[in-house]
């Protein structure tokens, strides 16, 4: 009975044989593998969360409020301040991290009998949750250099119909943004297909060059924008992620979250973390300038590195199979924790602070002089 494993349980034929999603989690000193912001939260923030959660924790006898009317509302003004575009309550709907927003997104749209696509390397949890939820999940093509081809990708639509499109910019693994055209051209590519949802994966905006894809919404009912604190707000742990969209797409979603969702605990805390944007926004100039280092540095150490528009970095190129994951273990041995997301040839390195961007040049520097 104790050695009994999972390939005993009655397990859906489609997890069967599959591992669980997760970068490691290992003890070392610089851990710059899961983009989060390495800044801790400042204490004038952490006294008003305790505050907050004191006064959230007397009414813990009750249910939170369902509909997150406070958070919604706070979220759309910050959408409307730094995204060029006014949304209201009514277009924002909020989960725990974006990783469940796009759950609900496929429960409502995907599901049994339907497919999503997403252009790839990207964000491998879409193709995850899609499997989760039961959707048939469709790779998409990219260029080598990582950016999408319009046409290859209107034209993948054109073929397979997809009743979900995801389009992550910034690029998660890559780093490189998409721009509003392309959006728009595989938007309209989606909508001649069949009426299918777009969402636009925006976790990492706030550090890009350039602007929000927010204004596309404007006219637009099947578009989808998502995003997270997980980054800019450097509250990964929070579990916030947050969408905005036509008011029916909002009032779709409610029909598969589950009650109450959304803790007490948690909606005090991210009002909290809200009332901080400006100086949380201030860590993320830092963050660019630092991102804009690595960029930088690797490319004067000999490494070819994917423009970046987020927190993380691509670099490479490794020659041969297995290349990229020696080079991860050859980092990891000296005390930096990077990403090797499984893209032949290249690592990822999240932006962490001067200090611990130095010790992984520092690290990769070594290892140049020693393979020449
Ligand atoms: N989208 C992208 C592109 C991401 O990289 C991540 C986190 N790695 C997420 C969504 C999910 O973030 P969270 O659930 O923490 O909001």
């Amino acid at each position: 009975m104790s050695d009994l494993t999972i390939d005993d349980l009655p397990v859906r034929d489609e997890l069967r044989g599959k591992s669980p999603y997760g970068a490691p989690q290992l003890d070392v000193p610089v851990r710059l593998n899961t983009n989060e912001n390495p800044y801790p939260l400042p204490d004038a923030l952490v006294e008003r969360i305790a505050e907050r959660v004191r006064e959230a924790a007397r009414h813990l006898n009750r249910y939170p409020d369902r509909d997150a009317v406070e958070l919604r509302t706070r979220l759309a003004e910050y959408l409307t301040r730094t995204g060029g575009h006014e949304v209201t309550l009514a277009h924002v709907w909020a989960a725990n991290g974006s990783n469940e927003v796009i759950q609900q997104l496929l429960q409502t749209f995907g599901g049994p009998g339907r497919t999503a696509i997403g252009f790839e390397p990207s964000y491998s949890m879409h193709g995850l949750i899609a499997r989760g939820t039961g959707t048939g999940w469709i790779s998409g093509p990219r260029r080598d250099d990582f950016t999408i081809d319009p046409e290859e990708a209107a034209r993948a639509i054109a073929e397979n119909r997809p009743d979900v499109v995801f389009i992550t910019t910034p690029n998660n693994p890559t780093g490189n943004a998409v721009s509003a055209e392309t959006v728009l051209a595989l938007y309209d590519a989606a909508q001649a297909a069949k009426p299918s949802v777009v969402v636009v994966d925006e976790a990492y905006v706030e550090f890009s060059h350039g602007e929000s894809l927010l204004p596309l919404l404007e006219g637009r009912p099947h578009l989808v924008v998502s995003r997270t604190m997980s980054k800019a707000f450097g509250a990964a742990g929070l579990r916030l992620g947050y969408l905005a969209a036509h008011p029916a797409v909002v009032d779709a979603v409610q029909l598969v979250r589950l009650p109450y969702h959304l803790s007490a605990v948690t909606q005090a805390t991210a009002l909290a973390a809200l009332e901080h944007t400006d100086t949380l926004l201030g860590y993320v100039s830092r963050l660019k300038a630092e991102r804009d280092r690595l960029v930088r540095e690797l490319r004067a150490i000999g490494y070819e590195v994917t423009e970046s528009d987020a927190n993380f970095v691509q670099f490479g190129r490794f020659e041969g199979e297995g290349a990229a994951h020696a080079v991860w273990q050859k980092i990891l041995d000296r005390g930096v924790l990077v990403r090797d997301n499984g893209v032949p040839g290249w690592l990822r390195v999240t932006a962490g602070t001067p200090a611990e961007n130095d010790a992984f040049l520092d690290a990769v520097r070594a290892l140049k002089k020693e393979q020449s």
